[in-house]
């Protein structure tokens, strides 16, 4: 291979001598005359390569677009390339990009209903839809728009490598399509077993490390309210709560916490609520919070954001920067699973 490289290298430097400095002298070269081949060969490192669309893979999505109020028809890697463009910072590293490509791909193929999959149970008929209840997703079009102009393109072509660099890879455990993919922004040092927010318990989705998270935005952030939007806020929960201003520090109590180290149930007034009804209540990023209560106010320290479940893009970015690969980073969230073809998991049918 590496010889047959270097016999390239030199026909291409040969053409080069024959051709293009002779054209270069005799000023030949400008708007009017092409050489195909091997003009291209020279200008592609010089000039940037547009790549217009993620590969084909031939597997048509139905989603349901918010934007436009109905179902369309997409191509499934178009699809996943805007997933990742909606729901992970362009800036993250290659490899981090590369594992949420897959993880977008895995979850819609999981609920394809062609293949099986429920759906969204939002908009029937549609196998996602492209709102966050599903995975936002974001066109083309719309998500250049958004971005600086200098780099648009660029950043696009960084999204484009993630998805064909993974072209129908998707995440399999005992070699079917695994069912239940989540993944969030900020675990804030530890992820959450499933059963905590979900429900329901899959063994790829238990509660597992996730260190170097410090620089993200959200791994440390505050709440802070008066006592009285405290008790108006519990009241949206359970209007019936036996609850008072006066030695209110008294009566919020957290019970015990999840094996991710989330508040699992807390005890507020004479009621009982989980922590994750209190995130809702109370504008929190996670249920991963303390109280502390003074004279005046109730402050909620609050580490992480979003569910906890699966891959933490923030962990996964700083992975992707410490040298781990692509599927390190899912073989790292998600325990025991593989990564497979669509091809190979469809034949295990
Ligand atoms: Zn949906």
């Amino acid at each position: 291979m590496r010889d047959l490289k270097h016999v390239g290298y030199y026909i291409i430097l040969i053409v080069f001598i024959l051709i293009f400095i002779p054209l270069l002298i005799i000023g030949g070269i400008g708007e009017g005359i092409k050489i195909p081949g091997v003009f291209n060969k020279f200008t592609i490192p010089i000039e940037r390569v547009e790549r217009e669309e993620p590969d084909k893979k031939d597997i048509t999505i139905k989603m349901f677009d918010v934007k436009k109020g109905k179902i369309v028809d997409i191509e499934l890697e178009e699809y996943v390339a805007g997933v990742i463009a909606a729901e992970m910072p362009v800036s993250f590293n290659i490899e981090a990009l590369k594992a949420q490509a897959i993880a977008a791909r895995t979850f819609v193929l999981a609920n394809k209903i062609e293949l099986g999959g429920g759906g969204c149970n939002k908009h029937q008929g549609a196998d996602v839809c492209s709102d966050v209840h599903c995975q936002a997703w974001i066109s083309k079009e719309d998500r250049l728009k958004l971005w600086d102009a200098r780099l648009a393109v660029d950043n696009w072509n960084k999204i484009v490598e993630a998805v064909n660099s993974t072209k129908g890879i998707v995440i399999t455990y005992n070699n079917q399509i695994a069912r239940h993919i989540k993944y969030h922004s900020t675990s804030g040092g530890k992820t959450e077993n499933s059963l905590y927010v979900f429900g329901y318990q899959e063994p790829y989705l238990v509660s597992v490390e996730s260190p170097y998270e410090d620089e993200a935005p959200n791994y440390t952030t505050k709440v802070v309210m008066s006592k009285k939007e405290f008790i108006n806020r519990i009241k949206t929960l359970n209007s019936a709560v036996k609850i008072s201003e006066k030695g209110l520090a008294t009566q919020v109590k957290i019970l015990d916490w999840t094996e991710g180290g989330r508040v699992n149930r807390i005890k507020v007034g004479d009621k009982e609520f989980t922590g994750i009804d209190i995130r809702w209540a109370m504008g929190l990023k996670s249920a991963a919070f303390s109280i502390k209560i003074d004279t005046k106010n109730v402050t909620f320290t609050v580490k992480g954001y979003g569910h906890g479940v699966g891959m933490s893009q923030w962990g996964a970015n700083e992975m992707g920067k410490r040298g781990k690969k692509y599927d390190e980073i899912i073989k790292h969230y998600y325990r025991g699973v593989e990564l497979n073809s669509i091809e190979e998991v469809m034949k295990n049918k």
